[in-house]
């Protein structure tokens, strides 16, 4: 007779291993749950040296916070880390099948998507080579640094000024570019001109910069303005995984992945934690979610295992 093949369930697969997927990840692996991250290494924030406001960690490296964690994972046998990308999640039987890149299948009770957004800057030359060095978005993160200095503000539309508000708190000395006609009201363009803040509409054909630096912004009216930095209102974000929504997880208008308070889904046993679920959510607030999914995930894996010895 032909031996039946055993599978392997896995307690838990968590797809990406950024703050989010490595805290839910000790989370799991201290509740002695079996677990498999899968990361291919790519998080939003590996442009920048430096990242701030997370307690203890303030001014880390990106990757010396992901090694660090990846270390301390290593105690935990039960917590297998794998560089490999998720290519196709299924749903059958009450458990999640998922296939990687490398050809590898998982079958899983749970599944966890911390996967994280991409940002999509415009094709602006020499962008790239401030973004993350001088030229952020989120003043949380890298406005202490750029305190008082002359800045620059990117952006248009209604998020415009409520943005520059918020710049002004870090910096008084700000120019705003729109990057073409400004789509603001006449009583915006007018707070802008009380609080000394010029508007250039003209559109930006190049940002000069030094190792990173920001230096001029070169305008096509054949303007070249001097500034050390800046910040963008928004980075066009993007979902870095579209798997869930393809396994019927709604998005918002923001393109954000709609879940309940902890990050479960309308897809039971999927839930989804980190910028995935909040488009920004910092490093610390991603690591809490992770956590809080975890215990979430270790309650609902106790009490099916408490019910299974009553049947
Ligand atoms: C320029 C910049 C600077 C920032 N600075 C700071 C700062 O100073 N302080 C701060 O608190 N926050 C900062 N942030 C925000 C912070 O980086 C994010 O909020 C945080 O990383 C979100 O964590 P996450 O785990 O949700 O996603 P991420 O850290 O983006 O991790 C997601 C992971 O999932 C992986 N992944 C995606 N899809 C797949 C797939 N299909 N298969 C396998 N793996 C996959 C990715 O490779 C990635 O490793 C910054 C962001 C940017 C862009």
């Amino acid at each position: 007779m032909k031996k039946k093949r055993e599978i392997n369930i896995l307690d838990v697969v968590i797809a990406g291993g950024g703050p989010a997927g490595l805290s839910a990840a000790l989370v799991l692996g201290r509740s002695l749950k079996n677990v498999t991250v899968i990361d291919d290494g790519r998080p939003r924030n590996f442009v920048t040296a430096a990242s701030h406001g997370f307690l203890t960690r303030d001014g880390i490296k990106p990757s010396e916070l992901r090694k660090i964690a990846h270390e301390q994972l290593t105690k935990y046998q039960n917590v297998k880390i794998t560089e490999d990308f998720i290519e196709k999640v299924e749903k059958k039987n009450n458990v999640f099948i998922t296939t990687t890149k490398s050809g590898k299948t998982m079958v899983s009770k749970k599944i966890v998507f911390g996967t994280g957004m991409k940002d999509h800057l415009p094709a602006i030359d020499g962008l790239q080579e401030v973004y993350g060095k001088t030229v952020f978005h989120c003043p949380y993160c890298d406005g202490w640094e750029r305190r008082n200095e002359p800045l620059a503000v990117f952006g248009n539309g209604k998020g415009l000024l409520p943005f520059i508000k918020l710049i002004y708190n870090w910096s008084e000395d700000l120019i705003a570019f729109t990057n073409g006609t400004a789509d603001i009201t006449k009583e915006e363009k007018q707070e802008l001109i009380q609080h000394n803040i010029p508007l250039i509409e003209s559109p930006i054909i190049e940002f000069q910069s030094t190792k990173g630096n920001l230096d001029r912004i070169i305008l096509q009216n054949g303007d070249a303005v001097r500034r050390k930095g800046g910040f963008w209102v928004t980075t066009n974000e993007q979902q870095a995984s579209m798997i869930p929504a393809l396994l019927g997880v709604p998005l918002n208008e923001n393109g954000e992945y709609e879940t309940g308070d902890h990050g479960q889904t309308n897809i039971k046993g999927l839930s989804i934690v980190g910028d995935a679920k909040n488009s920004f959510t910092s490093l610390i607030g991603a690591a809490e979610q992770g956590y809080e999914i975890g215990v979430k995930i270790n309650g609902e894996l106790a009490e099916e295992k408490w019910a299974d010895k009553l049947l």
